[in-house]
């Protein structure tokens, strides 16, 4: 089995037009493959389904930074603890250490779209959280301290593109091994490709047996569809 474990924002998809496109050869040479393709990603569940219908992709996917596994059936099994839980408790360790945020449940979804440069229905998609909070931290210099004091709440920081997101899980990693864990039994070996640009990405990097990191200036569709393409050429595939 060939599973494909990818990032979308700035990976997948283009930091600001968020077109795919540029990938659709490498995803074209996957699909024929029969390579399971996983959405790996900070984004909701009601996001990824938008996207899976646009790139013609499918679940399992991974959402909310490894908050939730989707599965085949659009069921969601949860990783961590639910947003509910999780939003007053970066509240308290926010009060508590000076740190001034702002989350995504005090934004209006027309701030969410301004931020995420998106349109009024993408926003309200992002605003579906389940299992993660994502917030701006506007005095960056009490980062270490809200980490600590989120971190004695059993909650984790981790920073993606355009925010930070409170966790009461692992971060993406956790759940890529979820569902590894999961193929291996069914499958035996599985071979993993994965592609990250970001720090909460390197967590799941780790976790494949052929990691690719897109960087500054060499991101986006493009180089995703080549990084891909000359991996499955490496590999004789
Ligand atoms: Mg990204």
């Amino acid at each position: 089995m060939l599973a494909v474990f990818t990032d979308l924002d700035n990976c997948l998809l283009d930091h600001d037009t968020y077109d795919h496109r540029p990938a659709q050869p490498a995803l074209e040479r996957l699909k024929r493959l029969g390579a399971a393709i996983v959405c790996t990603t900070s984004k909701t569940r009601a996001e990824v389904e938008h996207w899976l219908r646009v790139t013609g992709l499918s679940h399992p996917s991974i959402v909310e930074n490894g908050g939730g596994v989707v599965l085949g059936s659009g069921g969601i099994e949860l990783m961590g603890r639910p947003r509910a839980e999780i939003t007053p408790l970066l509240r308290e360790a926010a009060a508590e250490t000076g740190a001034r945020i702002r989350c995504f449940a005090d934004m209006t979804v027309e701030e969410i779209a301004a931020r995420c440069n998106m349109g009024l229905e993408r926003a309200r998609l992002a605003a579906a959280r389940e299992c993660s909070e994502p917030f701006v931290l506007e005095t960056p210099a009490n980062e270490a301290a809200l980490r600590e004091a989120l971190e004695r709440r059993g909650l984790r920081l981790t920073r993606g593109g355009r925010f930070h997101h409170a966790l009461a899980h692992e971060g993406k990693h956790g759940a890529v091994r979820w569902l590894m864990e999961h193929w291996q039994r069914e499958h035996g070996s599985v071979t993993t490709i994965g592609i990250g640009d970001a720090p909460n990405d390197e967590g799941f990097l780790a976790l494949m047996d052929h990691p690719i990191r897109l960087v500054a200036g060499d991101s986006g569709p493009a180089a995703w569809n080549r990084r891909v393409q000359a991996v499955l050429d490496a590999l004789g595939l």
